[in-house]
């Protein structure tokens, strides 16, 4: 496994792969665990080289304690990375991905799909997310690139940018990876207590109500209102938001019959911890 810092070294390395052989490109914020392996998984399914990419961007966080506190593990990242037999691991700093100022730095608008969810409690954070995929997808320009259905909002917010910017790679969702107790994991998962983590199963529980209820025939929005009550009886869970929207504009899902496709997506703290999940229903 080939481990790079630097940009050329990487881009050089990728190119001479290129020839005649197809490049996955996995983007991470390391602290890995099931969920980035999956993704790795796929890609070294579909790909003659698998690139992961580890870097911890700070443009993507609105709150500088949540991006100080951030889980930071290179070492294990790596040996995980080197057991499932990652080809090559780009792990640049800061100043190589932000040479400017952090003023200059380039701002995106995503219009609706930016304002709403994670984008109305994150202000900000999908235009950071949008700028340092770019940047990996211009610095890599992998054939293909896997992301995770467990951050749903930000796989259309990427689908939108490759789609708006003519970018000629393929983009690869890949379904939740979750705890037996159904609970999705995620690096942050790691600041739970075991009794935090208990009670954060209640979301998927309650994204599991949601859907049975749809599938069942009922209305989403009504199916939005059981869902939320159900979680509104744990106390030591507190809601943001749980809501149903189209998977991929992210508009709010009216009341005035079932949709071809329906996403319930959920932002909730457990302690002092946040957490965000999703279920589909249809299509997608
Ligand atoms: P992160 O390191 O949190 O930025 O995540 C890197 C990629 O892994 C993103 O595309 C995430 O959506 C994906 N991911 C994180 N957790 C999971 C999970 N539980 N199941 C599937 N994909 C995941």
């Amino acid at each position: 496994m080939q481990v790079f810092q630097e940009l050329d070294l990487v881009r050089t390395y990728v190119s001479e792969q290129k020839n005649g052989h197809s490049v996955g490109l996995v983007p991470t914020m390391g602290a890995l665990h099931d969920g980035h392996r999956a993704l790795l998984k796929a890609s070294k399914q579909d790909n003659d080289v698998t690139i992961c990419s580890i870097y911890v961007n700070p443009t993507q966080f609105n709150d500088p304690a949540d991006l100080e506190k951030y889980p930071r593990t290179l070492k294990e990242d790596l040996e995980l990375l080197e057991s499932m037999d990652c080809d090559v691991v780009f792990c640049p700093s800061d100043q190589i991905m932000y040479p400017q100022a952090k003023s200059s730095v380039v701002q995106l608008d995503f219009g609706q799909l930016d304002k709403v969810l994670e984008g109305h409690y994150r202000p900000g954070h999908f235009s950071g997310v949008g700028v340092v995929v770019a940047k990996l997808l211009n610095m890599i320009q992998p054939h293909r690139a896997y992301f995770g259905q467990k951050d749903l909002q930000q796989l259309a917010i990427i689908r939108k940018l490759v789609q708006d910017f003519f970018m000629p790679v393929e983009i690869i969702s890949v379904p939740i990876v979750r705890e037996a107790s159904g609970l999705a994991l995620s690096s942050r998962n790691q600041w739970l207590s075991t009794e935090e983590k208990q009670q954060a199963s209640q979301l998927y529980q309650a994204l599991l109500l949601a859907k049975q209820l749809y599938d069942g025939g009922v209305k989403a929005a009504a199916a939005r209102k059981q869902a939320v009550q159900q979680l509104d009886q744990h106390p030591d869970i507190r809601l943001e938001y749980l809501e149903a929207v189209d998977p991929i504009s992210f508009r709010s899902v009216k009341d005035d019959g079932q949709t071809e496709a329906v996403a319930f997506c959920v932002a909730a703290y457990v302690g002092e911890v946040r957490l965000i999940d999703n279920i589909l229903i249809t299509g997608y």
